[in-house]
């Protein structure tokens, strides 16, 4: 792609360290040389702040007539408030498919250097469909929905992800064995999209086994195939492997538009402090590089930001840990962090 070319984006900074980890994102970005003109807005709870709608029409409009957007988190109350904006971005545009490459970082903080692992997480069903109902007082119902359709399709992303990048093995995660019809449909869409890509081997893994695995052995996962809820959880539990959720972006891919996101959320905790880690964001952009042909800029920002990190001079705390254990684990004693009681 020329290098003059100029990239329409749309752009919400979000919530708590969102406009930090943005604004430096920026600025890698311009040193690429890449041309963006980023579309501003405001979405969530800042533009609620505003008096505003946490997803206003005009947000929508430019996604969709952008096709492209970058999005830093989104605030979403526990148990109580608006619907999740995320929730209803990814069901507004279709954004089936949750794409987030896990690979580890050098820094203290990574329990597993070398690990590399791409988690495919459907996007649209399962118990995040939304649909909670009261029966009675003290009683609720929520319903979770798998449909052959989408379980097709987002197997159909992964496989052809696979071989696209040549990855070269899929684990399915389910819990066919208590869910035999929903999971059990998931799978079976699974299998039936394996049986097309011979190339790619496929198998399947019971989720609470998958977590302990992950944890003792990640080094047998190349890709993983989640439903929602799954998926959900268990791309953290990756994200904890590789040196946490600073470190890990995402890109949600759909028909009418693709919005690409860190995973981490809003970090309330440590927003406005200056010490927010924009990695991920700017891993997620690299992704968006990539996805809009600007490949070359986007493997010199990865490879600028691998090369800092590796020098751990310029790291931030969520990064830094103990160095002494980093020195013992990169001797792969793994065991010895553990006691220090992190
Ligand atoms: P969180 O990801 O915001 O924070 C979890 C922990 O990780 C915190 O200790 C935080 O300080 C740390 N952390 C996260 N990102 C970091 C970064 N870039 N650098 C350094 N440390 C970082 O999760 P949470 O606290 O469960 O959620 C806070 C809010 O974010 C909630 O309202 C939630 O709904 C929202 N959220 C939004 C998204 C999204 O927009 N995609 C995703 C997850 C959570």
């Amino acid at each position: 792609m020329s290098k003059h070319k100029k990239h329409i984006i749309t752009l919400l900074p979000g919530d708590g360290i969102g406009p930090e980890i943005t604004n430096a994102m920026k600025r890698v970005v311009e040193a690429t040389g890449v041309l963006i003109e980023w579309e501003e807005h405001l979405a969530g709870k800042a533009a609620m702040d505003k008096g505003g709608d946490p997803l206003p029409q005009e947000v929508m409009d430019s996604i969709l007539r952008n096709k492209i957007a970058l999005k830093g988190p989104l605030t979403t109350e526990v148990g109580k408030g608006f619907r999740s904006v995320n929730v209803q971005l990814r069901k507004t545009l279709n954004l089936y498919a949750n794409l987030r490459p896990t690979k580890s970082v050098p820094s203290p903080n990574t329990r597993y250097m070398g690990l590399d692992i791409v988690v495919v997480r459907e996007n649209t069903e399962s118990l995040y469909a939304g649909i909670e109902n009261e029966i009675s007082p003290g009683v609720v119902q929520a319903s979770k929905i798998i449909t052959r359709d989408a379980s097709i399709r987002i197997a159909k992303f992964a496989f052809e992800y696979a071989r696209k990048h040549k990855r070269k093995k899929i684990t399915a995660i389910h819990k066919a064995n208590i869910m035999k019809l929903a999971d059990g449909l998931f799978l079976a869409c699974c299998r039936e999209v394996a049986e097309k890509f011979p190339e790619v081997q496929y198998n399947e893994m019971i989720v609470d086994n998958c977590c302990m695995q992950l944890v003792m052995n990640p080094n047998q996962f190349d890709m993983l195939l989640l439903e929602n809820l799954y998926g959900d959880i268990v791309s953290d539990l990756c994200a904890g492997l590789v040196g946490g959720l600073g470190v890990v972006p995402g890109a949600n891919i759909g028909t009418e538009a693709s919005v690409f996101e860190a995973v981490h959320g809003s970090a309330p905790d440590i927003a406005g402090k200056g010490i927010a880690n924009p990695t991920a964001m700017i891993f997620s952009t690299a992704l968006m590089l990539e996805h809009i042909g600007e490949k070359a800029a986007a493997t010199k920002m990865v490879n600028a930001i691998y090369r800092v990190l590796g020098e751990g001079k310029t790291v931030t705390p969520d990064l830094k840990g103990l160095v002494a254990a980093y020195e013992l684990k990169k001797k792969g004693l793994n065991a010895v962090v553990l006691e220090q009681g992190r």
